[in-house]
This record gives C-alpha cells, sequence and structure tokens, in this order.
C-alpha cells in the first residue's frame, strides 16, 4: 500500500505536541537567542518530484552547522581523496567545539563536522577561490534552484564577535600548518557560512544531490561522483550529529546534519529528502522535537537505511 505521506506528517506534528516546549534555544549569539522557540516545520522532498509539508516550512532559520556539508562538498570537488590526508572521517567523541583532541592528534580534526575539521575545509576554498564566500553562496542557490539563500550579517558579525573558541582552534590548526591561508580570511568564511539562512522547503531540495547520486536531479551536472557521495552521506550518518551521532541514528536511521538553529536534514539515497525545524535544542546541541519527528517518520513509514 502507498504511504500517506501528508497524513503522515500531520500525525507528526500531533505526536510530538509534548516537545513542543522541551530544549532550549541557542543563546551563544544574541542572534540566535531571539528565535520564537516553538516554531516548527517540516518538508519532506521525494526525488521524483513530490513534496509534502507542514507547519513552518518556508521560514528560514539560521543553518549553522548545515553549512558545514555544502563547503565539503564544494572542497571535495576540489582535492578528491586528497582531502583525507587534512581531515579525518571517524566521529569524534568529544564536543564539535574541542580542543583537547585537536592538540594530541596533532593537528588532523577527527571528521570534517566538528568545528576544527570545517575550518580544515574553509581553508581550502579560501586556497581554491577567488571570492569564498560569494562563490560559496553562489554554489548553494545553484543547488537549491533559487537566489534567494542568503548570509545573514548580523549572525555572521556576532559569531565573529563571540568566536573565541574557533580563533582557538584556528590558530591551533595554523600553529600545526593545517591551515594554510590568513587565519582572519578563514575564520570569516566559516563565520558566515554559519550565518546562513534557508528554510525546511530549500533545504530539501538543496540535498536532494546526496540522493541522486551527486548530481542535480533532471540535469546531467555532476556535483560529485557516485562514490563519493557515498563517502559524504556516510559522513552526515557518522558524524552528522555532533557528540550525538551515535543515539541519532539509532533511533532516526537515515543519514542528515543537524544546526544549532535548529534545523535537521536527512536523506535515504534514492528516495527523499526530509528536513525539519524546531530551535529548542538538547543538551547535545540538536533539535530536540526534529529528532523526535524524524524518528517518528523512520518508524511510521518503516523508510530508514537499516
Ligand atoms: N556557529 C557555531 C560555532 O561554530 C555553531 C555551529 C553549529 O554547530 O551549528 O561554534
Amino acid at each position: 500500500m502507498a504511504i500517506d505521506y501528508q497524513t503522515t506528517l500531520d500525525e507528526i506534528v500531533i505526536e510530538t505536541l509534548i516537545y513542543k516546549e522541551k530544549g532550549k534555544v541557542a543563546d551563544y549569539i544574541p542572534e540566535l537567542a531571539k528565535v520564537a522557540p516553538d516554531q516548527f516545520g517540516i518538508f519532506l522532498q521525494l526525488l521524483d518530484g513530490e513534496s509534502y509539508y507542514t507547519g513552518d516550512a518556508f521560514t528560514r532559520f539560521s543553518i549553522q552547522s548545515i553549512s558545514k556539508v555544502f563547503a565539503l562538498t564544494m572542497a571535495f570537488s576540489f582535492l578528491g581523496e586528497k582531502l583525507w590526508e587534512r581531515v579525518g572521517v571517524e566521529p569524534s567523541g568529544t564536543a564539535f567545539n574541542s580542543l583537547l583532541q585537536l592538540e594530541y592528534e596533532k593537528g588532523i580534526p577527527r571528521n570534517p563536522f566538528i568545528n576544527a575539521g570545517a575550518l580544515v575545509v574553509a581553508d581550502i576554498l579560501v586556497s581554491h577561490l577567488n571570492d569564498p564566500k560569494k562563490e560559496l553562496l553562489h554554489f548553494i542557490r545553484h543547488l537549491s534552484g533559487g537566489e534567494k539563500v542568503s548570509y545573514n550579517k548580523a549572525v555572521a558579525l556576532s559569531e565573529k564577535r563571540n568566536g573565541y573558541r574557533n580563533m582557538a582552534v584556528a590558530n591551533l590548526l595554523k600553529s600545526f600548518g593545517n591551515i594554510q591561508n590568513p587565519v582572519e580570511k578563514v575564520l570569516d568564511l566559516y563565520f558566515n557560512m554559519c550565518s546562513i539562512e534557508m528554510s525546511c522547503e530549500e533545504l530539501a531540495k538543496t540535498f536532494l544531490l546526496f540522493v541522486n547520486h551527486g548530481k542535480i536531479p533532471g540535469s546531467e551536472d555532476e556535483i560529485l561522483t557516485k562514490s563519493q557521495t557515498k563517502r559524504l552521506n556516510a559522513l552526515m550518518q557518522t558524524c552528522g550529529f555532533y557528540d550525538e551521532s551515535g543515539e541519532y541514528t539509532f533511533a532516526v536511521g537515515l543519514p542528515g546534519k543537524s544546526g544549532v538553529g535548529g534545523g535537521i536534514i536527512a536523506l535515504y539515497p534514492e528516495k527523499f529528502t526530509i528536513s525539519v525545524w524546531s530551535p529548542r535544542l538538547n543538551e547535545k546541541g540538536n533539535s530536540v522535537r526534529g529528532i523526535k519527528a524524524l524518528e517518528l517518520f523512520t518508524t511510521k513509514t518503516g523508510m530508514s537505511v537499516f
């Protein structure tokens, strides 16, 4: 029997109401603390073109760490397998902004989704692009099929003003020779990419290449090879949810990436992408209601990669 996706999403809204007030909005910068905490949206995009949504699916929010996937995609397309000489592919088991592990592992970040790894990726983009901020945005817009995705200047500035730990990580990386450009340039790109705003709809559409073996659906435009796409999906599965990637995988069973803006994108290769947004976070930095929504989605539909 065909799955009734709309009914499933509508049920999820009701069944996750008990989590509506659980968790705390990110408050490490004032801009993120200002967001109305009870917003909730879901957008499901099937690869065959059909889509379903509910709630605040068209409201843009700060995608934060989800932007690390776009930067990584670009860097991987530039460097290929050589990328993994500068950043690992193992879950970190430590906080996403930890300095400790980087010190004893001599400047090679565990994976590209902890901040140290994302800073190395940002460095690679600075090395390869004339205008990294402009070209990264152009790349994301190209993937999204629209022109509206943008940086939020106030968020970027606030990230910069409060980014002492990221500055420390960048300087430590530089001391080990794993940042090749001036740290200020690398941090500027990093803080800006964290500030990008997208809606659930835009995220679900933009991530379609990951369910389509690296190609934008409907075009022959190959962003990543089939094998590269497999690798990035594997990284999203194992490292995409900070220090909660194991529990997330256990509950949901789909590759994905979260951000402290409360957004999550998850996907099933050859089938669909699904994005959820709810700003209240658990202690690990993941959206409380968002994870519950995805858990219910894969349980109700049986659509999990496991
Ligand atoms: N912008 C924040 C940072 O780099 C958080 C990014 C995130 O984890 O979503 O510390």
